[in-house]
């Protein structure tokens, strides 16, 4: 016990024998992969679990987001104001789009982008926003439309973290042009890898489906330049099981949180994000932050914790216009509060199998 090691996340899976027993029909009919029966049937429970008009599954959240953005055909160099305060996925989707991220600060409330700031960074070569619901906290949605309108600028929102959020009473997937969910292996919900767009446009549903199987409508027929980006039957069939059992993971983590949540907020020095009375949450991250009144740093605090085998991360540091492959290339305003976030940004080790003892644990560290 002492010298377990805690990690940052752990894999919710189905009982083995179930998934055992629900893999063995692709041994008689071989069609492991090309849009078989279980992608359509996961298709279907998630538009109903989601609470989505239309839903196209992928391969993986990244390629869910490449390909959301490629829909729309926006011209070669154009600008996309998105969010800094991410993972690396989803300006390398814009990139990979040759289009041009550009940085727009984030609100130190909820991380979320700062919608305040978003107007000043718009020019006549903007197309579209890319929000992201970072740890599931919803951006202010009803803002962010309204200045896509007044603009005629698409929103794509990255909900990689929001699998199964509501936002007054309305799946999460249901706001803006387009949003991306991801069901990696790390995430709330999970395909092994995988992902989906949701959307509320039905000739989407055609053009992602080319996107997404290299434009192949025939034997003999190729109408549109796709890649492959289609998820296979054993992924689907995890998906399947995994989606028997959400609500019980939610629930798990929704006691968890709100135990960390107790214990940690009375402690100087450690800032929680605020929680939004119109959003139901799916409780994805613990993240805290680290702030100067605290003993000691953020990343002092990494390592002590990492000395006690708790592995902790430093989601989202550095900022994505920080990393290497972008530093000093693109447009940004100043990034002053996600910035400061990175800095004292620390997510703990959440899952819906944690124990008590070993949240107790990191408490006990932190305090
Ligand atoms: C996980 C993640 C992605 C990418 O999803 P994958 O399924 O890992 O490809 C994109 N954006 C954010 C914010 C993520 O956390």
């Amino acid at each position: 016990m002492h010298n377990e090691k805690i990690l940052v996340t752990r894999s919710s899976m189905p009982p083995y024998e179930e998934y055992i027993e629900a893999i063995k029909p692709l041994w008689d009919n071989r069609q492991i992969t090309n849009m078989g029966q279980y992608h359509k049937e996961l298709e279907e429970k998630l538009k109903g679990y989601l609470d989505v008009q239309e839903l196209s599954l992928m391969v993986n959240g990244h390629m869910a987001l490449e390909l959301a953005i490629q829909l729309f055909d926006f011209p070669e160099g154009a600008e996309v104001i998105t969010t800094p305060f991410t993972f690396i996925s989803t300006t390398h989707a814009i990139v990979r789009n040759h289009l041009q991220p550009v940085f727009c600060d984030v609100k130190r409330s909820d991380g979320t982008m700062d919608e305040t700031k978003i107007e000043n960074l718009i020019t006549e070569r903007t197309v579209a926003i890319v929000p992201v619901h970072v740890y599931g906290n919803v951006c202010n949605v009803d803002a962010i439309q309204e200045i896509a309108d007044k603009y005629n600028l698409r929103v794509i929102y990255d909900a990689a973290h929001a699998f199964g959020v509501k936002y007054k009473g309305k799946g999460i997937g249901n706001y803006g042009d387009a949003s991306i969910f991801s069901f990696h292996a790390t995430k709330v919900y999970n395909t092994i890898e995988g992902g989906a767009v949701a959307f509320s446009e039905h000739r989407f549903y055609e053009k992602l489906y080319n996107l997404k199987n290299f434009g192949i409508r025939g034997e003999d027929l190729v109408t549109e330049v796709g890649a492959n980006a289609k998820m296979n039957e054993f992924s689907a069939i995890m998906g399947l099981c995994n989606l028997k059992y959400i609500g019980n993971v939610l629930e798990e983590r929704r006691k968890r949180y709100h135990f960390y949540r107790k214990n940690v907020e009375t402690i100087k020095g450690i800032g929680l994000f605020e929680q939004n009375e119109d959003v139901c949450s799916n409780y994805a991250y613990f993240p805290v932050l680290i702030e100067e009144d605290y003993c000691m740093t953020r990343d002092e605090l990494y390592d002590a914790l990492r000395e006690n085998c708790i592995y902790a991360r430093k989601y989202f540091y550095p900022l994505t216009s920080d990393q290497e492959c972008f530093r000093n290339k693109y447009g940004r305003a100043c990034l002053e509060q996600a910035r400061k976030l990175a800095n004292q940004i620390l997510c703990l080790p959440f899952h819906d199998e944690m124990k008590i003892e070993q949240m107790v644990k990191i408490i006990d560290i932190i305090k």
